[in-house]
């Protein structure tokens, strides 16, 4: 198939691949609020707001879920986002695209509210408390909450949250969504780049 965006997209809608990603993603989101509810941790007025954090997602199920929203926004909205991602693109650029510590607000932030809540991608779901992974073949690896989680809940003893099968059933769903459409691109992209590449087609 040919790589657009566009194509890409349909691909996706024509298939079962969007029912299940937001089965997916409500499993997820449940199994969040759960554990963050458990910590009585919330993002509520958070100083630390992860959507400055410069996140890279890495499938183009996820990225064909998160452009159909976009594609259903206003006209004007699409381009008031396009806009703010080639700035945060042009930022990145000047700032050095491998600086760990870059902190740009995500455009598709709208004073503290994502224009794509629904739509948004795995780790912008999974962010926040501290949780495990088991990779194949190697240890189980723990990760810390975010700083506003350590600020409020460092003190507090870990409460199981594991992603493994998040990520093992999006990696399983993306390998499906390959193999029904050939697709063979790398794909490693920020919200912005995803926006901007709505523009020029290019993945
Ligand atoms: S997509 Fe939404 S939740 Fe994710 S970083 Fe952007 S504004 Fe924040």
């Amino acid at each position: 198939m040919n790589t657009t965006p566009n194509d890409i997209c349909a691909a996706a809608k024509a298939g079962e691949y969007f029912r299940r990603i937001e089965e997916m993603y409500a499993e997820m989101d449940l199994s969040y609020y759960e554990a963050a509810g458990s910590y009585g941790f919330s993002c509520t007025g958070c100083e630390d707001n992860c959507c400055l954090t410069r996140f890279y997602h890495h499938t183009t199920i996820e990225y064909a879920y998160l452009l159909s929203g976009f594609f259903s926004l206003p006209g004007d909205r699409r381009r008031l986002y396009q806009d703010r991602a080639h700035a945060y693109n042009r930022e990145l650029e000047r700032t050095n695209p491998n600086n760990t510590v870059f902190r740009h607000m995500c455009p598709v932030n709208d004073a503290g509210w994502c224009a794509l809540y629904a739509f948004r991608p795995m780790i912008c779901r999974l962010h926040g408390i501290p949780h495990e992974l088991s990779p194949p073949g190697r240890a189980k690896i723990f990760g810390a909450g975010c700083t506003a989680f350590e600020n409020h809940c460092g003190e507090t003893a870990y409460i199981s949250f594991d992603r493994t099968p998040f990520y093992t059933g999006m990696a399983d769903l993306e390998r499906r969504f390959r193999m029904h459409t050939g697709l063979q691109v790398k794909f490693r992209m920020t919200v912005s780049q995803m926006l901007v590449s709505t523009q020029t087609g290019a993945l």
